[in-house]
C-alpha cells in the first residue's frame, strides 16, 4: 500500500556565518497508517531539523528532496495551504508544553479555537469536542479541567493537553519530538502508553524522535537510526534489537540501561561527541568514535575515513556501513519491543 508520508532524498541546508550547514542529507523513509516510525539520535543528528520539514515550518532553511503526503508533494505549497495541512492532515508534539500552550487561555479555550480555526466548528461544538478529546486522553474531570489554565497542570497532564490539542481535528499523520523527554519515568511510561493507543485506534502514522531506544523499543515498528544528518540504519524494531547492523546503532544498545545492572552502575555512553556539520569528512561521520574502524585492519579503516559508506540492504536491514556487524554480534535486547 501506498505510504502516508514518503521522504526522498531529503537535504536541509542552514547559512550560518560560518558558511553552510548541512543539518540532513540524503535521507529517505516511509510511514503507513497504523504505523510508529521511531527517528533515534544524538542531539545534532538532524532528527528535528528532518521533523520540521514534513511540517513545513523551515522557513529559513534550504529544502531539497521529496516529501509527499498521500502522493501529494508538499514542496511547492504555499504557506496557506501548508498551514492547512498542520491543522487538518498532520500535527505536532514537542517536549516542552508549556512553550506551546498559551498561559493566558484555558485549555478548554485553546484546544476549541483550533478546532474552530480549522474544521470551521461553531463555539458550543468546538467546546464539546475539546472535553470529549480531552476525557480521551485521559484526563480526569475534563469539563472541569477544560476551564483551567495550563499552570495548574502537572508536566505529565500538560502533555495530555498538547496530545488532546493535536488530535482534536482528527489528522492522519502525528510527530512527536521527545514528547516524554521531561516528564519522571513512570509518567513517561503512561505517555508512551498513551500514544500507543491513540495510535492504534486512529490508525495514525506516528513519527516519534528521540535520543532512547528505550522509548523505540516501547512503540515503534520501524526504526530510524540517524548520525550526522544522515540514515546509519533503518530496520524493524524486533530486527533491530536483535541484530543491530552498524556500529552506532550497538553502542546506542549497549548504553542502554539493563536488568542486571547495579542501581548505581554509571551509564556506558558511546566515548567522543557528533561530528561537526560545519566541516563533514569524505569519509563516514561515525569514524572517529566507531570501535569497529579502530579494530580493522589498515586498508578498512582508510575506507572507513576516506569513502561515505553507501545505505544497502542486507537481512531486512539498510545500513551504511562498510563493515556491518552480523547476526552474532548481537547483544541481549532490553525490554520488550513491540510487534
Ligand atoms: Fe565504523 Fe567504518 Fe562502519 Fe563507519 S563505515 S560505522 S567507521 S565500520
Ligand atoms: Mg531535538
Amino acid at each position: 500500500t501506498e505510504p502516508l508520508l514518503a521522504v526522498r532524498d531529503l537535504a536541509v541546508t542552514f547559512a550560518t556565518k560560518d558558511g553552510p550547514v548541512r543539518a540532513v542529507d540524503s535521507l529517505s523513509f516511509d510511514v503507513h497508517r497504523g504505523r510508529t516510525l521511531g527517528i533515534v539520535g544524538e542531539s545534532g543528528s538532524g532528527k528535528s531539523v528532518t521533523s520540521m520539514a514534513v511540517m513545513g515550518l523551515h522557513t529559513a532553511a534550504e529544502v531539497s528532496g521529496s516529501i509527499a503526503l498521500e502522493g501529494r508533494e508538499l514542496a511547492g505549497l504555499t504557506e496557506r495551504e501548508l498551514s492547512r495541512l498542520r491543522g487538518r492532515r498532520m500535527a505536532m508534539v514537542f517536549q516542552d508544553p508549556l512553550s506551546s500552550l498559551h498561559p493566558y487561555y484555558t485549555v478548554g479555550e485553546q484546544i476549541a479555537e483550533h478546532h474552530r480555526v480549522h474544521v470551521g466548528s461553531g463555539r458550543a461544538a468546538a467546546r464539546r469536542r475539546a472535553v470529549e478529546m480531552l476525557a480521551e486522553v485521559g484526563i480526569p474531570e475534563p469539563e472541569r479541567r477544560a476551564g483551567e489554565y495550563p499552570h495548574q497542570f502537572s508536566g505529565g497532564m500538560r502533555q495530555r493537553v498538547m496530545i488532546a490539542m493535536a488530535l482534536v481535528c482528527e489528522p492522519d499523520l502525528l510527530i512527536a519530538d521527545e514528547p516524554t523527554t521531561a516528564l519522571d519515568v513512570t509518567v513517561q511510561a503512561q505517555i508512551l502508553e498513551l500514544l500507543a493507543r491513540l495510535q492504534e485506534e486512529r490508525s495514525l502514522a506516528v513519527v516519534l524522535i528521540t535520543h532512547d531506544l528505550g522509548v523505540v523499543a516501547r512503540v515503534a515498528h520501524e526504526v530510524l537510526v540517524m548520525y550526522g544528518g544522515r540514515a546509519a540504519e533503518q530496520a524493524p524494531v524486533e530486527a533491530l534489537f536483535a541484530a543491530p547492523a552498524h556500529p552506532y546503532t550497538r553502542g546506542l544498545l549497549d548504553s542502554l540501561p539493563r536488568l542486571d545492572d547495579a542501581d548505581d552502575a554509571p551509564l556506558r555512553a558511546i566515548p567522543g561527541s557528533p561530528p561537526s556539520l560545519l566541516t563533514p569528512t569524505p569519509g563516514c561521520a561515525f569514524a572517529p568514535r566507531c570501535p569497529r574502524a579502530a579494530a580493522a585492519d589498515w586498508a578498512d579503516r582508510e575506507r572507513c575515513t576516506r569513502h561515505r559508506p553507501r545505505l544497502v540492504a542486507s537481512g531486512g536491514h539498510t545500513v551504511a556501513c562498510h563493515l556491518p556487524l552480523g547476526p552474532a554480534t548481537a547483544p541481549g535486547a532490553p525490554g520488550h519491543p513491540r510487534s
